[in-house]
């Protein structure tokens, strides 16, 4: 488990992170998200100690890391690994070479370094390319050199930093799935800092949002994105495009609800008519979530919101701005 206690870190006068306080299970995929500038990649660093801080506590499985001394801060990295969004790979060495990098520091035999690359790179899908050089290989196999490398002592944690920021969203897919995969299979922890929607929705069970240094939002991914107000709006970049006249109400589907003819039964119902401005279904993980702004009548404003809350359905009325 990792916990961060009232964690405060300045660059000059600059508040980079105020006053922090969060917990990150083990075994789970936690997405640190916001804005660029927000503070992410600040607090992800925090944890292997990358960058230091004024003050707080931050424990990883029960250790304050920011007390440790010298070597028991190498120990400390060797449990934790990392991936970069431009993969940090060693472009005069060969696959085989990245990978076997942080072996040769730990006294293994020769052979014992063998094994363990060829059994990295088949888990990470790259053992056809051992021989080449970075600069042969693409985005995604760039970044599964990364992971294989980031595995190879066998850390408990794993923290990446913008992982998919530089590649397409084929390829993003695969190596969120590769990332899945590793959670499931060995039970590493993987905090991702994003600013990306996608990753969100495809691969964190949970997130803090942070902005302008300060946690905003935390919790699980589908509660919060059901939940009002909540600030994962503010990364999604596509436009909505509302009707300026009449009430403009989204309402939210979570997975429980099966009512799917719900707002056909509600015109009926109540004999009103709307406009569907605009809808959206979204899948988040294994399960769908919906939604869907109306456009209604003034008039039908209150009827129609004494509907939704009757049918315990979240919803908000957007105000024009
Ligand atoms: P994010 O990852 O959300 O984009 P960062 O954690 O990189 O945000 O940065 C948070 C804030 O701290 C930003 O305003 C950034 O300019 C500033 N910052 C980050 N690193 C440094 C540094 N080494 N020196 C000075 N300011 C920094």
């Amino acid at each position: 488990m990792i916990k961060f206690e009232n964690v405060v870190k300045k660059y000059n006068n600059l508040e980079a992170l105020s006053d922090i306080s969060l917990e990150i299970p083990k075994g789970k995929i936690f997405g640190i998200v916001g804005k660029s500038g927000a503070g992410k990649s600040t607090l992800l660093r925090t944890i292997n100690q990358l960058e230091t801080i004024e003050s707080g506590n931050i424990y990883v499985n029960e250790v304050d890391v920011t007390k440790l001394r010298k070597k028991d801060l190498r120990l400390l990295r060797k449990n934790i690994g990392m991936i970069f969004q431009h993969f940090s790979l060693l472009e005069t060495k060969n696959v085989y070479e990245n990978i076997a990098l942080p072996l040769r520091c730990s006294h293994l035999k020769k052979d014992e370094i063998n094994k363990r690359v060829i059994e990295l790179a088949n888990i990470v899908g790259i053992k056809d390319k051992l021989k080449s050089k970075p600069r042969e290989l693409s985005g995604g196999q760039k970044q599964r050199v990364a992971i294989a490398r980031a595995l190879a002592s066998n850390p408990n944690i794993l923290l990446c930093d913008e992982a998919t920021s530089a590649l397409d969203p084929i390829t993003t897919k695969q190596i969120l799935n590769l990332l899945k995969k590793i959670n499931n299979e060995f039970g590493i922890t993987i905090i991702l800092v994003t600013h990306q929607m996608e990753v969100v929705k495809e691969i964190c069970e949970s997130i803090a949002i942070l902005s302008e240094g300060k946690l905003i939002q935390v919790g699980e991914t589908d509660e919060i994105f059901l939940s009002k107000n909540n600030m994962l709006n503010t990364l999604i970049e596509e436009e909505q495009i509302l009707p300026t006249s009449g009430i403009n109400i989204k309402l939210f589907f979570p997975k429980s609800f099966t009512e799917s003819s719900f707002i056909t039964k509600m015109a009926r119902e109540l004999n009103v008519d709307f406009d569907i401005a605009y809808g959206k279904l979204e899948r988040f993980q294994n399960h769908i979530l919906g939604s869907l702004i109306i456009n209604i009548a003034k008039n039908d404003e209150n009827k129609i919101i004494e509907y939704i809350k009757n049918h315990n359905l979240e919803y908000e009325v957007i105000i024009n701005e």
